[in-house]
C-alpha cells in the first residue's frame, strides 16, 4: 500500500471486483484440511542449524537428512568453503549486473572452464539457476514454427521454458520410446525439432532409456536436450550423467544441469558442442536480463566441479547405499517408485496425502527428514515420500534409517506388523 494514500473502507477488495486469488481456493482448502488433521505443516519446516551434509537441527532435535539433493555431500567440503570465503573477501558479495554488462568476473569464466573440462565439451554457459537454464535455452532455441517433443513427466522448468517460447509443444507418455517416435513421425517435413529428455526423473527416481531415445530422435532429424540435474556428479564413469552411462553423450546437442544438487551450491548451466552456441549469450533473455551469480557462489561451484571429476570412490559408495536403502525398504513392505534402484532417489509411494503427511511427521519425530511430494509435482496424482541419499551417509546410517521407517510405517499403518 502506498503510504501517502488514505485508506478507504473495503480497499483490499473493492466492490464487485473479481478476487484474483479465488483460483487458489482448492489449494488453500487442501492445506487447511491437512493442517486441521493436526499434522505438522510438511511444507514449512525450518532447518534451525545445519551441521553437515547429512545432519541438521529441526524442531530442536538432531535429524538425519534424507531429503536433500546434496548427492555428493559437497556443501561442507573444506576446499569448497575456503574458495567461497576467498572470493567473498576479494570480489565482494555480489556482481550487481548482467553477465553481458558488468556481471562477468574471472570466477564466471573459471566455472565455465571447469564445466567444459568436466563434460569434455566446447561450450558452457552459466545461468543464475537451473530453472533459468531450462527457461532460457528451451525458449530461445525452439521458436515459432519449431516443435518441442518432450516427456510428459518433465520438470516444471522445462514446461515453463516451453510456455515462454513460441514452439508447438508435443508431449509423449513417460519413457515411452514408441510414443515418442509416433509424435516425431507426425511433425511436418523440414520443421525444426527439439526432443527434451531428463536423465533421472526426480519424482520416482527412474532413468530414461536414453540410448534408444536419442537414437530415435536423431533418426528423425531432431536436436536433443537432456536435463541431467539429478545425475551430474553421480551417474556415468566421469559423473557426466545418464547420457554418458548410456554412451550417447556425444549425440546430445545440449546438456542442462544445476549447481543446486551434486555441486552443492546454486546456479544452472548448459554445455554444448554446437559451433554457434556462443550466440546464446546475446539472444537468451533469462541469461541477459538478470544479475549474474555472486563471486562466492561461482568460486564454490568451480572448486566443487573440479573435485567431482575425481569422485569415483564417492560415486561407488553412493550406489552401494542407494541399493541398500532400496532393498531394505522393499523388504519392509513399502511400495517403491522403481522395481530396482536406478539413481540416488528412492521414492516411497503413500496411499494418500493424509497418510503421507502422517508418515512424514512420524519420521521427523524419529529424527529423519524426507521430502513429501504431492501433485502437481508428482505423476499420476501420487503422494510420495522421496528419499535422496548423500555420499556422506554411512552404511550404518542407512540401517538406522531403515529402523526409523519400520517403526513409523507400522505406527501409521503403511506397512503391516
Ligand atoms: N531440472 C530438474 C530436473 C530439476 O529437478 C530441477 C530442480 N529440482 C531443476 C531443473 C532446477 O534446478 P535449480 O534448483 O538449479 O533451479
Amino acid at each position: 500500500m502506498q503510504p501517502d494514500r488514505p485508506q478507504v473502507e473495503g480497499d483490499a477488495v473493492p466492490g464487485g471486483e473479481t478476487d484474483l486469488f479465488s483460483k487458489f481456493d482448492a489449494v488453500i482448502a487442501m492445506r487447511e484440511g491437512l493442517l486441521a488433521s493436526g499434522v505438522e505443516d510438511p511444507f514449512s519446516l525450518v532447518m534451525e542449524k545445519v551441521l553437515s551434509p547429512t545432519r541438521a537441527i529441526c524442531n530442536g532435535r538432531e535429524t538425519i537428512l534424507l531429503g536433500t539433493y546434496n548427492y555428493m555431500g559437497m556443501t561442507f567440503d573444506p576446499e569448497v568453503i575456503a574458495a567461497g570465503q576467498r572470493a567473498l573477501a576479494d570480489y565482494g558479495a555480489g556482481t550487481t549486473g548482467s553477465r553481458v554488462l558488468n556481471g562477468t568476473y574471472q570466477g564466471h569464466k573459471e566455472v565455465e572452464e571447469a564445466l567444459r573440462e568436466f563434460y569434455a565439451m566446447d561450450h558452457a554457459m552459466v545461468f543464475s539457476t537451473g530453472y533459468q537454464a531450462n527457461l532460457g535455452i528451451i525458449s530461445t532455441i525452439a521458436g515459432k514454427g519449431d516443435y518441442i517433443i518432450l516427456d510428459i513427466d518433465s520438470h516444471a522448468s522445462i514446461w515453463d521454458g516451453c510456455a515462454l517460447g513460441n514452439a508447438e509443444v508435443v508431449p509423449f507418455k513417460h519413457n515411452d520410446i514408441e510414443a515418442m517416435e509416433k509424435r516425431l513421425k507426425r511433425i511436418p517435413e523440414g520443421a525444426g525439432k527439439l526432443v527434451i529428455l531428463e536423465g533421472v526423473y526426480s519424482m520416482l527416481g527412474d532413468i530414461a532409456p536414453l540410448a534408444e531415445m536419442v537414437k530415435v530422435a536423431k533418426a528423425h532429424g531432431a536436436m536433443v536436450l537432456v536435463d541431467e540435474a539429478h545425475s551430474m556428479g553421480f551417474i556415468g564413469e566421469h559423473g557426466r550423467g545418464v547420457a554418458e552411462a548410456a554412451g550417447v553423450i556425444d549425440q546430445c546437442d545440449f546438456i542442462i544441469g544445476t549447481f543446486s544438487k551434486s555441486v552443492g551450491t546454486v546456479g544452472g548451466f548448459c554445455v554444448s558442442n554446437h559451433p554457434k552456441f556462443e550466440i546464446m549469450r546475446l539472444v537468451c533473455r533469462p541469461y541477459v536480463f538478470t544479475a549474474s551469480l555472486p563471486p562466492s557462489v561461482v568460486a564454490t561451484a568451480a572448486t566443487s566441479i573440479r573435485k567431482l571429476m575425481h569422485g569415483g570412490e564417492k560415486r561407488a559408495h553412493l550406489w552401494e547405499n542407494s541399493k541398500r536403502l532400496h532393498l531394505g525398504l522393499s523388504k519392509l513392505g513399502f511400495r517403491l517408485g522403481t522395481d530396482a534402484p536406478q539413481s540416488a532417489i528412492v521414492a516411497v509411494i503413500m496411499p494418500d496425502l493424509e497418510r503421507g503427511a502422517a508418515m512424514w511427521e512420524a519420521l521427523l519425530k524419529e529424527g529423519l527428514y524426507v521430502n513429501l511430494a504431492r501433485p502437481p509435482a508428482t505423476p499420476a496424482n501420487m503422494t510420495l515420500l522421496r528419499c535422496s541419499l548423500c555420499a556422506e551417509h554411512s552404511a550404518e546410517e542407512v540401517e538406522t534409517i531403515l529402523g526409523m521407517f519400520e517403526r513409523a510405517g507400522r505406527a501409521v499403518g503403511i506397512i503391516e506388523g
